[in-house]
């Protein structure tokens, strides 16, 4: 690992102008502040507005008011939006990767590809938007006599809370597919990321999005969340599975829907046939890949008892000579941990498990002098269930190494957690691969690759099973859940009942055969 600190500049793209522009948009009637630092130094960068219960109140007041000329705007002009913001986005991802490294600490390669996401998705949604949001006319119950018309609307103000690992890329990305379909967005990023969402909602507003429909609110979750809750007519949360509970409940009671993306403790299958240098560079992404702060990220390996020391040998070796440091150009492999006070959990999952019986493979401690949130590359062997890392999220640059012996018990011991975000099988024939997989309790499943297949993969839902959420990003879903679907039912003849003169005994038996009729015909 480099164990020197080249003296570090700010990008000088993050000017104070640019910072005091970013926060002017975020209401904070009291005048109170939050200190954003530069997670590389732990310098304040700017000071960040705190909303009160009254400012996110008026926040949504002025979204509503936007959003009901946004929903009467034609679906057309709405997409124009989105198509001149495609290319502001990608004309300006080198400010936006420099904001996200400063107010994240993460390495220079994940912060650019970070910038594609919303990119990614708005192509997306530009192609299939007018499909699905278009009316469906459909048969009814009598054919020939009645119709039934599927009409999509928007919901109104949809609230999103999002988390500080990918603050951009959730801030931004969820967002689009709600504003496509007509709503306005009120968006909460975490205190510590607040500036690339901001910027991103500037870049959106640069490209003709009206002013008012995208409004951003700062705050503690706890002080923030249930006025947002309150006031939204549908939730999307990104974060932990903890915090994900409270926003359910609350969205529950008041009748609303949610999507929740959760935490993961995702597994890395090697199976017998695996290349595998392949399977090693993908793990040491999968670990080590955002420091370790990516939801679909791998915390657990398990690999075939005859192959276990070669990987484990080349792995170590791989881990060891990661280039770790803070730098805002693309040289280091690694960057920092978000904060000290994750780093503190981070370190206190890897303690806990040396003090109940595990082996530190390579890392395991802090590195200050790189930065005051840095941590090793760390990996470990012999971690159990009774260690916190051995069921709990680690979310940082924490991985374990398991032996199997058949593939059957690879798939019980991927299976065996509470979690089911993301898994990855490496192996030879893709066909068997793809059965081992099929057989994981997970939302998103990766042959051959650990995550980005399938993230990147826009056209299908992508959500956690059992703790890791309700609801999927992406896909045809991704956009319908921002909707209602309302049924406007026709009925060109009243033809229901018995006519004239007919007994309700021969109406009965006339309705009873034309269900058996109804059943054979292929009128829709
Ligand atoms: P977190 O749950 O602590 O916070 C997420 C967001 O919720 C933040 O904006 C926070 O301020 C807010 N929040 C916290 N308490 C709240 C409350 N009571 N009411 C309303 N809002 C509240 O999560 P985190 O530590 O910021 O993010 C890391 C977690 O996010 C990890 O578990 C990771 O796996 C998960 N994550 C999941 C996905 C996914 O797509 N499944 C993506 C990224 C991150």
């Amino acid at each position: 690992m480099t164990l020197t600190q080249p003296a570090l500049t700010r990008p000088a793209s993050v000017t104070d102008a640019l910072l005091r522009q970013l926060v002017a948009r975020v209401p904070g009637s009291t005048g109170a502040t939050w200190t954003l630092t530069e997670v590389y130094t732990g310098d304040a960068v700017v000071g960040l507005p705190q909303s009160t219960p009254g400012d996110i109140e008026q926040a949504f007041a002025t979204a509503r008011a936007a959003q009901r000329k946004w929903a009467a705007t034609p679906l057309k002009q709405r997409l124009a939006v989105f198509r001149r913001a495609h290319a502001i986005f990608v004309g300006n991802a080198r400010t936006v990767a420099d904001l996200i490294q400063v107010e994240s600490g993460k390495n220079r390669r994940m912060a650019i590809e970070e910038t594609c996401d919303p990119a990614m998705v708005m192509s997306h949604y530009l192609k299939r938007a007018a499909k699905l949001l278009a009316s469906t006319t459909r048969g009814g119950p009598v054919p020939l006599l009645t119709t039934s018309t599927e009409i999509r609307q928007p919901k109104g103000v949809v609230g999103i809370i999002a988390p500080w690992n990918f603050p951009f890329a959730t801030g931004i990305s969820d967002a689009v597919p709600a504003l496509v379909a007509g709503n306005a967005v009120v968006l909460k990023p975490d205190n510590k990321t607040a500036l690339s969402p901001l910027y991103g909602v500037q870049l959106l507003e640069e490209a003709g999005l009206p002013e008012g429909l995208f409004q951003v609110v700062c705050g503690e979750g706890p002080d923030v969340g249930p006025t947002l809750i309150d006031h939204a007519d549908y939730v999307m949360f990104t974060g932990s599975t903890a915090t994900g509970k409270i926003i359910g409940e609350r969205a529950g009671r008041n009748l609303i829907g949610c999507c929740l993306e959760l935490g993961g403790k995702n597994p890395m299958i090697v199976l017998d046939d695996a290349d595998l240098d392949a399977a090693v560079r993908g793990a040491v992404f999968g670990a080590f890949g955002n420091t370790g702060q990516i939801c679909m990220h791998i915390e657990r390996i398990y690999l075939p008892r005859s192959r276990y020391d070669s990987f484990k040998d080349a792995f170590v070796a791989k881990a060891r000579a990661l280039d770790v440091r803070a730098s805002y150009d693309f040289g280091p492999d690694m960057g920092s941990l978000v904060s000290v006070d994750h780093m503190r959990r981070v370190q206190s999952h890897v303690d806990d498990a040396v003090a109940k019986g595990a082996t530190v493979l390579c890392g395991g401690s802090p590195r200050p002098d790189l930065g005051p949130a840095f941590f090793e590359p760390t990996i470990l062997e012999g971690v159990t269930k009774d260690m916190h890392c051995g069921v709990t999220e680690t979310f940082g640059p924490v991985v374990a190494l398991y032996k199997y012996g058949t593939v059957d018990e690879a798939v019980a011991l991927a299976n065996d957690t509470d979690y089911g975000l993301n898994a990855s099988v490496w192996g030879g024939d893709v066909a068997a691969a793809c059965g081992v997989a099929s057989r994981i309790e997970s939302g998103n499943l990766n042959i051959n690759d650990i995550l980005a297949t399938a993230y990147a993969s826009k056209g299908t839902p992508s959500g956690g099973l059992k703790s890791s959420g309700v609801g999927a990003r992406h896909g045809d879903q991704g956009l319908l859940k921002y909707t209602d679907a309302k049924n406007m039912a026709v009925l060109k003849k009243q033809v229901m009942g018995p006519r004239a003169g007919q007994t309700y005994e021969k109406y009965v038996q006339g309705m009873l055969s034309g269900l058996k009729i109804m059943r054979r015909l292929r009128i829709r």
